[in-house]
């Protein structure tokens, strides 16, 4: 499957993204992972990448595409594509359209996934992420708790709650989705591509998203 996911924060991209990809194969590509993971390891991306996302603001358009243009011609990618918080802007949509066109490469679907807006606040404060990079399990300390002691399951390293995931951070996070990220729905509404999905439990969307596309 060649898919975008669009959502809030928290609206459970991740999650989905993780299970569309274990269902055939398709590579789950994640920009905040990649960032994260970048800010971790102290690349160059990683630096410049930092200060905007402990504040909860978009990383520059530019050092985005350069990322995902190099990523997006990895050879995994042949197996089928799951996008994950990206596109994030229209100025980054159009592009992925021009690089997809370039590539040979078309979208089958992009899902909106809607989930009411005292769901996604719940879900952000309650969310912990391993810190392992390489790893980025996601847990809820409601439904899905890490070990006692608040460690990752699958690789025991510390489960915390990230840097932009304080109150603060978090409603900047929310007015930026708004502001920049809303706007791509009637973008791919308009390009016929896009299924609006209300979200509420994973499994269930999942299986919506595997209808709509077969049709
Ligand atoms: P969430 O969707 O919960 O906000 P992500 O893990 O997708 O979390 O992203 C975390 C942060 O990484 C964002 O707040 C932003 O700073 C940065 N980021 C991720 N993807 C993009 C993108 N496509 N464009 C710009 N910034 C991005």
């Amino acid at each position: 499957m060649r898919v975008v996911l669009l959502g809030a924060p928290g609206a459970g991209k991740g999650t989905i993204a993780n299970l569309l990809s274990e269902h055939d194969g398709s590579v789950q590509i994640s920009t905040g992972d990649i960032l994260r993971a970048a800010v971790n390891e102290g690349t160059e991306l990683g630096k410049e990448a930092k200060e905007y996302m402990g504040r909860g603001d978009l990383v520059p358009d530019s050092l985005i595409m350069s990322m995902m243009e190099a990523r997006l011609q990895a050879e995994d990618c042949e197996k089928g594509l799951i996008l994950d918080g990206f596109p994030r802007t229209i100025p980054q949509a159009e592009e992925l359209k021009k690089l997809l066109e370039r590539l040979g490469i078309a979208l089958d679907l992009v899902v909106n996934l809607d989930v009411p807006k005292e769901v996604i606040l719940d879900r952000l404060t309650t969310r912990r992420t391993c810190s392992n990079p390489d790893c980025q399990a996601i847990y809820n300390i409601k439904s899905n708790p890490p070990t006692e002691d608040g460690r990752c399951k699958i690789c025991g390293s510390p489960a915390i709650q990230r840097d932009d995931e304080t109150e603060e951070a978090i409603m900047n996070r929310l007015d930026t989705y708004n502001e920049k990220t809303a706007p791509l729905i009637s973008f791919y509404q308009q390009e016929g591509l896009l299924k609006s999905i209300l979200s509420l439990k994973s499994q269930e969307t999942v299986e919506k998203i595997k209808a709509a596309l077969q049709t």
